[in-house]
């Protein structure tokens, strides 16, 4: 078995879903007492989200650099980089390590594309709606992204960063997302991507009819499977 390297922290809240169904899966798969070989560096957020909000992302990419360089050193043998959002700067990471990085947005298109959907909702950080980097790699493997109105993503990033990234559950706020997935729906979208690893706290698929591709699930059962793939 590979030893997956977790990127965590951004935030703890989700690596610990993370941990935990890399854990279920392998115990699902191999039985018995087995578990996940992990090396988790997880940060301090408050850091990260500075360098966010200031727009300094060569900063932040320093920082997760030198961390993926401790994952390397401690035998990781590929990185999880356990947020949506800091795939930002996933290529200036790359270039600091020699193991690979295990894309959110790569095994995500995969995940729809399994389910023949090319027109999906996109929710997450106001980084991730409205930048590039995230939107453009998921349109390279051919998945068409709508995302929500401008004053919809503000109150989405506000829920992610004032509530579930500290670990609050609201009833109206759910109420709310789901609102926003429906309306999606509504103008084309055939599923909807949770694209911050955190709304899976907030919104299950039991919630709503429209499809849900939850990026921390899929993310951690593409690393899970990866590390148990015998190449
Ligand atoms: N975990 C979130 C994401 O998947 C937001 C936290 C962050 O900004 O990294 O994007």
């Amino acid at each position: 078995m590979k030893t997956i390297g977790l990127l965590g922290g951004m935030s703890w809240e989700s690596t610990v879903t993370y941990y935990r169904i890399i854990n279920e899966i392998v115990k699902k798969e191999l039985g018995g007492l087995h578990s996940a070989k992990c090396v988790l560096y997880s940060v301090d957020f408050d850091e990260i989200e500075k360098c966010q909000s200031s727009g300094d992302w060569a900063k932040s990419a320093d920082i997760l650099s030198r961390d993926a360089k401790s994952l390397q050193a401690a035998g990781a043998d590929f990185v999880v980089i356990c947020t949506n959002t800091m795939h930002k700067v996933a290529d200036d990471i790359q270039k600091n390590i020699t193991i690979p990085i295990l894309n959110i947005a790569d095994v995500t298109a995969m995940a729809l594309k399994k389910r023949n959907i090319t027109t999906v909702a996109l929710l997450g950080t106001n980084y991730t709606m409205e930048q590039e980097f995230y939107k453009g790699r998921l349109k390279k493997c051919g998945v068409n992204v709508i995302v929500p109105e401008k004053e919809q993503r503000m109150k989405i990033n506000d829920v992610i960063f004032k509530e579930l990234c500290v670990g609050v559950i609201n009833e109206s706020s759910k109420e709310y997302f789901l609102k926003v997935i429906a309306e999606l729906a509504g103008k084309g979208a055939k599923g909807a991507i949770l694209g911050c690893t955190e709304i899976g706290m907030l919104v299950k698929q039991k919630d709503t009819p429209v499809p849900l591709f939850d990026t921390t699930v899929i993310h951690a059962e593409a690393a899970a499977y990866m590390a148990m793939r015998k190449d």
